[in-house]
């Protein structure tokens, strides 16, 4: 199999990218999650678990564990940033936001993605768009085994 190329990306992405790989935010297990995601991209061995603490439909509390490539990692961690304390509806529409962004390079992603618009430029590499997409899909999958609409 032929390596994964290295993303290109802008200084400044690098940098944050690089700095939410080595100190993950939100990176634990939660006691008694309501929502439990997992994701596994074999193309480049990323592995993501998600968990997630509502109350009422409030995310409460939401946390990750794996292990992988720098993108799938970052992009975990600043995923449970943005998401703590948003409702379920503000959650599933960032999972589309965060979706497009990543498949729409002409897409102006909404604020409330912060740090995440550094991944906007991993859209240009297709084999790299599933690690930066990994935990929201897994996210999503967690969602709807719990029967969210
Ligand atoms: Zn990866």
């Amino acid at each position: 199999m032929p390596p994964i190329p290295e993303p290109q990306l802008d200084d400044l992405y690098r940098e944050l990218i690089l700095d939410h790989y080595r100190s993950p935010r939100n990176r634990r297990a939660l006691d008694d999650p309501k929502v439990v995601g997992e994701g596994y991209n074999p193309l480049c061995g990323d592995e993501i678990e998600v968990h997630v603490r509502l109350e009422g439909d409030v995310v409460s509390d939401i946390g990750f564990t794996g292990r992988g490539c720098s993108i799938s990692q970052a992009s975990g961690s600043m995923m449970t940033e943005a998401l703590k304390g948003k409702s379920l509806d503000d959650v599933r529409s960032l999972i589309a936001a965060f979706t497009r962004m990543m498949t729409d390079p002409g897409y102006t992603p909404p604020a409330e993605l912060g740090d995440l618009e550094a991944l906007q430029g991993v859209a240009k590499y297709p084999v790299r768009v599933k690690c930066a997409t990994l935990a929201w899909h897994a996210l999503e999958e967690g969602l709807n085994q719990r029967g969210d609409k």
